[in-house]
């Protein structure tokens, strides 16, 4: 257990590092936002960062919420290094070794999402909710799902976003983006797939397109499959694509449909509008969720 109440969190995303020293929500007393260009210069930063609040004896532990792949499995020579991405200068960058020799305090790292889902669930939309799953949909699709609070580890970490689901080839015969699987369900709704299809960024897209029907349809469809699998007490969708917020009643709704009846709980089938929410922490839920991380080390 740590004596301080201030901690250290870090989203390492691949666009931008954003370090906070907070307690919580309500009591962030520092952050800054990093360019993410080579590891050497980034985390350089990262670390000048924090030092004053390490050398003051502030905090004495950080949480690391880190875009992927990352080796999380801390019996592994690997642990805590992002392994191979294809962000040049990134492919075996020992994150969480860095930051924890330079700065020498406690260290625990996760992915993006769980820390998301960490911060959802600490102060946020699925606080009280276990289990809970967090999903964000934007460049790529992942979801955070915590048992007991912790996100649940296999093999690997999950990949929710390349699962099968139903393609609409008659609305949508876009044949999908995912350079594994093609129409995973990453592959056909993530920001990218929506790009590739009209030429241009999803925001440009009317509202009243018909596509937004066919990815409510492919959004739901995954969520039908995780409410029958893992049976979340509630769902958050985060992500650039959600910030549509129009496409969250569509998705409701055909998740109603979908299901038919067959899940008898008055989440899915009167209080949906509870059910499947959007982020209460906004662009948050990530840099407290490495707060939330720190906090568990
Ligand atoms: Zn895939």
């Amino acid at each position: 257990m740590t004596s301080s109440t201030l901690f250290g969190g870090i989203e390492a995303g691949g666009t931008k590092f954003v370090c906070i020293v907070a307690s919580g929500p309500e009591q962030v007393i520092e952050q800054v936002r990093i360019p993410t260009t080579t590891p050497e210069e980034t985390l350089g930063k990262t670390i000048e960062f924090f030092q004053p609040f390490v050398a003051a004896r502030q905090i004495d532990s950080i949480g690391i919420a880190c875009f992927g792949p990352v080796d999380l499995d801390s019996d592994s020579s690997t642990y805590g290094f992002i392994t191979a991405t294809p962000k040049p200068h990134w492919s075996n960058t020992d994150v969480r070794g860095a930051i924890q020799s330079a700065l020498n305090v406690r260290t625990a790292i996760t992915t993006d999402v769980n820390g998301a889902a960490l911060g959802e669930f600490q102060w946020g939309a699925n606080r009280g909710c276990d289990p809970s799953l967090y999903l964000t949909i934007g460049t790529g699709i992942g979801g955070g799902y915590l048992v007991d609070g912790k996100p649940l580890m296999g093999l690997l970490a999950l990949e929710m976003g390349h699962i099968r689901i139903p393609h609409d080839f008659a609305r949508d015969p876009f044949p999908g983006n995912c350079p594994f699987h093609g129409d995973c369900f990453e592959g056909l709704a993530n920001g990218p797939a929506i790009q590739k299809r009209f030429g241009s960024r999803g925001e440009s897209i009317h509202d009243d397109d018909p596509f937004w029907d066919v990815e409510a349809g492919y959004i739901a469809a995954a969520l039908t499959n995780y409410i029958l699998t893992l049976s979340p007490k509630k769902i958050v969708l985060g992500g650039g694509v959600m910030a549509r917020e129009y496409l969250f009643p569509k998705v409701r709704r055909k998740v109603q449909e979908l299901l038919n009846g067959y899940v008898v709980h008055p989440s899915i089938l009167t209080d949906i509008d509870g059910y499947i929410v959007s982020p209460a922490l906004g662009n948050r839920s990530g840099s407290l969720g490495a707060i939330a991380l720190a906090q568990m080390t």
